[in-house]
């Protein structure tokens, strides 16, 4: 008999594994990643599963230097022979720190993040049909060479193009531009697509200061102006539609590029951000052409990533502005 892929699976927490202690006022994440396991008992079909309890807490509150430690956890896994490796945690932060991984993650083995929107005790719980999934998913050949995925939802969908989209409803997670690469059926991993991937990212040094404003109407720039003497490296301003901001925030935005790298995402939800459209004051033509840097399909969260990461690799300018553009638009 063939011997099964070993898969590792880190639990961090997140409603997953959250329940409700008598007395207390809400769920906390208290079930561990062995209990966890211990749920889906037809893991065991597919993978020689090894469970490992990263750490416990609530997912808005990962800092860089705690995503660093679980990536590097993950890739080491990998290095002793882990053909898969699944993370569970809040929904909440999943759609950055998936693609944070996702840019430091350049093995064929599979890096799968998971979680659930409905916490164990309701019904229709989700949890461990998205972590047997999850593992059915990172034991998968199917899924070799695809980078970081998300599954919730039988779904399975690129860290790059995932966002969360719903508060509490199980079909959160989508991929608006794209629509997710497959899903698990009967337990079987199945992909309809492929994304390229891009060269793995080592950050250098500590990550710097990167915000992120989105546009609204009527705004005098204030917020902007404010960033060089916060301390800030770089923003990603969320535009408008294409990819515009009001007239009133030019002179603030001009400012911001003469200290730092300035991104220009949209606040659209789904879409590349134009490039060669629109004409006005405020439009992309002249923003671009002002040296803002067009985020392609990449929303803010995850450009502010992307920024934040090239940043502590010391990318100059130019380095900023072709990685950008090769993995902001596809069509490149
Ligand atoms: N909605 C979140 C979850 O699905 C809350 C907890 C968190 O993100 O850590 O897990």
């Amino acid at each position: 008999m063939r011997e099964k892929p070993a898969v590792t699976f880190l639990a961090t927490g997140g409603t997953i594994a959250s329940t409700r202690a008598a007395g207390s006022q809400g769920i906390r994440p208290t079930m561990t990643a062995q209990d966890l396991l211990g749920t889906v008992p037809q893991a065991a079909d597919v993978a020689e599963v090894t469970a490992i309890q990263v750490n416990q807490q609530p997912s808005a509150s990962f800092g860089f230097a705690e995503l660093l430690r679980i990536c590097a956890l993950a890739r080491q896994q990998v290095a002793d022979g882990a053909q898969g490796v699944v993370i569970a945690q809040g929904t909440d932060s999943i759609e950055e720190t998936a693609y944070f991984f996702d840019l430091l993650w350049d093995w064929d083995a599979p890096l799968v993040v998971t979680g659930a929107m409905r916490n164990p005790s309701q019904p229709g719980g989700e949890g461990s049909a998205n972590l047997l999934a999850a593992i059915q998913t990172a034991a998968s050949a199917a899924a070799r060479g695809l980078g970081v995925l998300v599954l919730l939802n039988e779904q399975i969908h690129a860290a790059r193009f995932v966002r969360k989209s719903h508060t509490f409803a199980a079909s959160a997670f989508a991929s608006p531009i794209a629509g997710p690469l497959g899903w698990v059926v009967e337990g079987i991993p199945i992909f309809h697509t492929r994304v390229p991937r891009h060269p793995r990212l080592e950050p250098t040094a500590a990550m710097p200061a990167v915000a992120l404003v989105k546009s609204v109407l009527d705004d005098d720039g204030r917020l902007l102006r404010a960033l060089p003497g916060l301390g800030y490296s770089g923003v990603v301003i969320e535009g408008m539609g294409g990819g515009h901001v009001p007239m009133s925030v030019l002179p603030a935005v001009g400012e911001l590029v003469a200290a730092m790298p300035v991104i220009l995402c949209s606040r659209a939800g789904a879409g590349e951000v134009m490039r060669h459209t629109y004409g006005f004051p405020g439009a992309e033509i002249e923003l671009i052409r002002d040296g803002v840097v067009p985020g392609g399909a990449l929303d803010g969260l995850k450009a502010r990533l992307l920024l934040t990461v090239l940043l502590s690799c010391g990318a100059s300018r130019e380095e900023i502005a072709a990685e950008f553009s090769a993995r902001g638009y596809l069509a490149n």
